[in-house]
């Protein structure tokens, strides 16, 4: 949730793909590769061997529709970012790079604007002063509809302790059990889960929500007033229910 402005926040999606450079998507040349080196060797006394046709490339997953509203995310903003990144997991950087985990969160607003309107404005967040403001990634609003609000080449203060490698999701509206509930904003948040999961090769065990962040085994931070501190958004009951929801949409393979 973003009302106690502590880990959650929004970002920007490219369309199709805004993938890091260290990014290994999911590629025919990566599936037909796998499959070479596990196919078993073939019988000496067989018949001549015919041209063997080459596996079937997967299909790739297609994105979800993403309407682009970025948030000021400029040269200061981004300095504060590696800055923070220093202090909180040792490394100068603002680059989000091969992300491992995705955090869900519910806004705790009615309406999207609210949510980009909290996170726009750079000044130190509501619950522990710091710069850059908080942010997110994505909000998927009541409608399905998508936002992307920062790159997913950037860092974004999200969720204490795991923003160094966490894509972040705010669910507009005020619980879990509403945006389960709501077919459309439910059917949307799954869709652009799974395809980020699918894209960046993200355990289904690793799409967590943010009250589950103290338990991940990417959650670090070396500045102790962070080190136990997480939000009420998305609890473990709901989360099992949302990734039982998300195993059922698998990756392609
Ligand atoms: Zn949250």
């Amino acid at each position: 949730m973003l009302a106690a402005l502590l880990g959650c926040g929004g970002a920007s999606s490219p369309p199709p793909v805004d993938r890091g450079a260290s990014v290994r998507p999911y590629t025919a040349s990566t599936i037909a590769l796998s499959s070479a080196v596990s196919a078993p060797a073939s019988a000496s006394a067989s018949p001549p061997a015919r041209p063997t046709t080459p596996p079937r490339p997967a299909a790739a997953l297609t994105a979800p529709p993403i309407h682009q509203w970025p948030i000021p995310f400029g040269a200061s903003r981004r300095r504060e970012m590696a800055a923070y990144s220093l202090r909180h997991y040792g490394e100068s950087t603002y680059v989000l790079s091969n992300p491992k985990v995705i955090v869900e969160h519910y806004t705790e607003t009615e309406g999207a604007s609210e949510a980009f309107n909290t996170f726009a404005p750079d000044v130190p967040d509501g619950e522990f002063h710091e710069l850059p403001n908080t942010c997110a990634h994505f909000l998927v609003e009541p409608s399905g509809r998508i936002d992307q609000l920062v790159s997913l080449r950037l860092r974004c203060r999200h969720t204490t302790g795991l923003n160094w490698t966490a894509i972040g999701i705010e669910n507009v509206g005020f619980s879990d059990h509403a945006i389960l509930s709501d077919p459309a904003q439910l059917a949307a948040s799954l869709r652009l889960t799974r395809w980020l999961r699918c894209t960046y090769r993200i355990a289904l065990g690793n799409v967590i929500g943010h009250n589950e962040s103290l338990s991940s085994p990417f959650h670090h931070d070396r500045v102790p007033a962070f080190q136990h501190q997480t939000h009420s958004d998305w609890n473990h009951a709901d989360m099992v229910r949302y990734r039982a929801l998300l195993a059922r949409l698998p990756c392609p393979r």
